[in-house]
């Protein structure tokens, strides 16, 4: 059984989003948004991440530059 890395994870994790439970298990955190029709907070920078809009279109419009 694979360990889960959430310490070594949280190096790379960007996420302002203080109450999730899901910060560092990317698994959890790439499904739960998935499901949403979003992308996790490391797909943003900082300034819009904190915005909280994780949303396909706002990577879309941000990378499209
Ligand atoms: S990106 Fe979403 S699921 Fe992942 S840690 Fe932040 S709030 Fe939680």
């Amino acid at each position: 059984m694979v360990e889960c890395n959430k310490t070594k994870n949280m190096a790379n994790c960007n996420c302002s989003y203080e109450p999730c439970s899901r910060k560092g298990v990317c698994c959890e955190c790439i499904v739960y948004h998935r499901r949403m029709g979003e992308l996790p907070a490391c797909y943003f920078p900082d300034n819009i991440e904190k915005t909280y809009d994780r949303s396909i279109e706002k990577f879309i419009q941000i990378n499209s530059k």
